[in-house]
């Protein structure tokens, strides 16, 4: 048994406007921000200078010309800089990767300077090469000031410069876990200085099929490191492993956790003219018909009643039979469009306004997921 040195993970100096705000001021924040918080978190901060972080932090941040801090950022930074452990349920594009990498750079600053042969303080583990590339970039933009050093660990091209890396000493290391474990298991590096554990896109790592290879990695860092988790979405596998390898966290959902996307759906968006949507239509369903097994079935949402019929009417002309449902209709004539949906037979294709959603049954989960993605990425 080793005795490990304890190590410093609380870096939080609390604003005194923030530490002042009424709870019922927090909690119209959180609401209006969407932001969901389980177990004991601190106030989230409302513009940058609330965060307290080191010039060097902020003079990074000034650079941007970032106006406000995104949502996960205001919650995730004040949590993560008092060193807890922490799960974040936000999608690609909510700020995640600066929400772990700046408490990661604060982190590291306030740690002894590596030594030779030491291994990373920090460690991001991401599912792929591009995930990987984009977190290294945020990390030497906002890393150079401090001088800190990252290297990006992947599969699939040579392993000698990366090697070169990682022996010169790197306080980060972002890597895919299976390249990564060819290092360790070299000797090239080691995990025995790492402190920070970040766990990015964890939902698609598990998809992917990399839990063996997380659990090997994790069981190789020290059980009193900070580890901070950020999934898309929430299934069992991804609360296992949290409850595995997390102490005590802090869980912050951004968004309902209804409207996560699910990774089983692959979306095409096509911006295109209002002219244009008939043709496609026709050729899109003529491509469905053509590749997908017999039973499948396609529901075409549309905005309007009128539209409804107009679109049954035009695909119907296409030889396309198909069954339609709005608000217009009687309960008996919803059931029974519904029921011969399900049934299959010779109607496959059903179009709806997003009200009939609610009488969709078993696939109401799934469609009011979709409908209320296609209404953010909208408003977005
Ligand atoms: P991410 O979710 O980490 O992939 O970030 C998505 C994008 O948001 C990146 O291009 C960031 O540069 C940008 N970004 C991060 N934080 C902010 C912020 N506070 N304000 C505006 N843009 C941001």
């Amino acid at each position: 048994m080793i005795n490990l040195q304890p190590i410093r993970k609380n870096f939080y100096v609390p604003h005194p406007v923030v530490q002042k705000r009424s709870q019922h001021e927090v909690d119209e924040y959180r609401r209006s921000r969407e932001i969901y918080v389980k177990n004991q978190a601190p106030n989230p901060i409302q513009n940058f200078s609330e965060a307290n972080f080191p010039d060097y932090v902020m003079d990074s941040i000034i650079k941007q010309g970032y106006e406000s801090p995104t949502a996960i950022q205001a919650q995730g930074w004040p949590t993560a800089l008092s060193g807890k452990d922490l799960v974040g349920i936000a999608k690609t594009g909510s700020g995640k990767t600066l929400a772990y990498i700046l408490p990661a750079i604060v982190h590291i600053n306030n740690q002894q300077q590596l030594s030779r042969g030491d291994g990373p303080i920090a460690l991001v583990l991401a599912p792929t090469r591009e995930l990987a590339q984009q977190i290294q970039e945020v990390a030497n933009e906002f890393g150079h000031s401090s001088y800190i050093r990252n290297t990006c660990i992947f599969g699939g091209s040579p392993k000698g410069p990366q090697a070169r890396d990682l022996e010169r000493g790197v306080e980060i290391i972002i890597a895919t876990p299976g390249r990564l474990i060819d290092f360790l298991q070299r000797g090239t590096t080691n995990l025995k200085r790492c402190t920070y554990l970040v766990l990015d896109e964890a939902d698609r790592m598990l998809d992917m099929g990399f839990e063996p290879q997380i659990r090997k990695i994790l069981e190789q860092i020290r059980p009193d490191r900070q580890t901070l988790m950020w999934s898309a979405t929430w299934p069992k596998e991804v609360q296992k492993l949290a409850n595995d390898f997390l102490n005590d966290f802090v869980q912050i959902n951004i968004g309902s956790l209804q409207t996560s996307a699910n990774h089983n759906i692959h979306q095409i968006v096509d911006v295109c003219q209002e002219t244009e949507k008939e043709q496609k239509l026709g050729t899109l369903l003529q491509e469905i018909g053509n590749t997908l097994d017999p039973d499948s079935k396609i529901i075409i949402f549309v905005e309007t009643k009128k539209k409804v019929e107009g679109i049954t009417r035009t695909i119907g002309k296409y030889g396309w039979p198909a069954l339609s449902i709005h608000g217009d209709k009687s309960q008996n004539e919803r059931d029974y469009v519904l029921r011969t949906f399900r049934t299959g037979g010779q109607y496959s294709i059903l179009v709806a306004t997003d009200v009939a959603a609610r009488g969709l049954g078993e696939y109401k989960e799934e469609i009011n997921k979709q409908i209320n993605l296609e209404k953010q990425s909208i408003l977005a």
